[in-house]
């Protein structure tokens, strides 16, 4: 289908943008890297009068490390996360394993994480992870800009606390220290599908236990989940050696954490290829891999530094 007609606008300031959007309220649409908005617009399930494109908008296309963050201009796009030293220490390497499960390389050129933020689509993977590591999304309207924390900013699918006439600037992620190691894992049917479930993982050891872990689940509910039930089991765990058999024991803390996210702090939505409890299982067996795997990256990244000093 042809989307129905509308207005097309291109300013070339943010506060042109907002003009723009504001004028029209809740019909106007940003249109970032149009691989969401295209195809619901193709579909009729939006229908902007006024189509807002900001990509001649510089300032918003730059990303940089200020004040302990990374900050993510709107414009930024999925592939700039590609190459695991586009980003400092260890959230260059989690936003590197999770970027490739992104769809395919096109849409990883034209795709932005604001506007994976602004989407709100339950299986994003950027929003999962902007959960988990407490992301803040900045955003800027006809009142001027705020800041929304990512905790409270999304309410379910396709629903955020952004307000339509606010343009989201960028998204800012707190670096990660080096005591730091991080996982993330995907199931899907096909390539190029999204997330039937999916996780993030990010542990910091201390003095040889877990002082702080923090769990992305991608798709386990109808809007990116924090798994703080699953995190809190793994607060003060000792940081043993790597489990040897390729199953994890039950009473392993990564299982038991698995089976925590899975109980308490998922509520899977069933979908056609993958029903509820599927799901479920999913996160249990999920949670527990991909713990193993940030514990794996943990472990070879204190044996490099360790090798430095050598
Ligand atoms: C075949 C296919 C497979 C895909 N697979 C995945 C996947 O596995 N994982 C995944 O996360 N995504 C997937 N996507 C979606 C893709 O990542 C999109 O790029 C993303 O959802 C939206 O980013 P965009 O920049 O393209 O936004 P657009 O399509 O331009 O916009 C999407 C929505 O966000 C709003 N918006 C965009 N930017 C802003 C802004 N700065 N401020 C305010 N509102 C804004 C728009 O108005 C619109 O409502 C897939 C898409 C396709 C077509």
């Amino acid at each position: 289908m042809k989307p129905a007609s509308f207005d097309y606008v291109v300013p070339r300031t943010v506060a042109e943008a907002v003009e723009a959007l504001g004028d029209t309220g809740r019909k106007a649409q940003v249109l970032a890297g149009g691989q969401s908005l295209i195809l619901e617009m193709h579909l009729h399930r939006i229908r902007p009068e006024r189509v807002v494109d900001i990509n001649r908008i510089p300032e918003l296309d730059r990303m940089c490390v200020e004040g302990g963050e990374l900050r993510v201009g709107a414009l930024v796009r999925h592939a700039a996360f590609e190459a695991a030293d586009a980003v400092p220490g260890p959230l260059g390497a989690l936003l590197s394993r999770a970027v490739v499960n992104i769809a395919h390389p096109p849409i990883r050129s034209r795709g932005t994480m604001a506007g994976s933020f602004a989407y709100a689509h339950p299986a994003s993977e950027w929003c999962a992870i902007g959960v988990a590591l407490d992301a803040t999304v900045e955003v800027t309207g006809p009142a001027g800009a705020r800041e929304i924390a990512a905790d409270g900013y999304f309410l379910g699918p396709n629903r955020t606390a952004r307000r339509p006439e606010e343009l989201i600037t960028a998204v800012r992620l707190p670096l990660l220290g080096e005591r730091t190691g991080v996982g993330f894992i995907e199931h899907r049917r096909t390539h190029f599908c999204f997330a039937q479930v999916a996780v993030a993982a990010v542990l910091t050891v201390h003095d040889g236990v877990v002082g702080d872990a923090r769990i992305g689940l991608v798709n386990s509910a109808d809007h990116p989940v924090r798994a703080r039930a699953a995190e809190r089991t793994l607060i003060g765990a000792e940081f043993g050696p790597p489990p040897t058999r390729r199953r994890l024991p039950d009473d392993h803390p990564f299982a038991r954490a698995g089976r925590v996210a899975a109980q308490e702090d998922a509520a899977p939505v069933a979908e056609p290829y993958a029903d509820a409890a599927y799901k479920r299982q999913a996160v249990a067996v999920l949670v527990g891999r991909t713990l193993r795997e940030a514990a794996a990256d943990l472990r070879a990244r204190l044996a490099a530094r360790e090798g430095d000093h050598r």
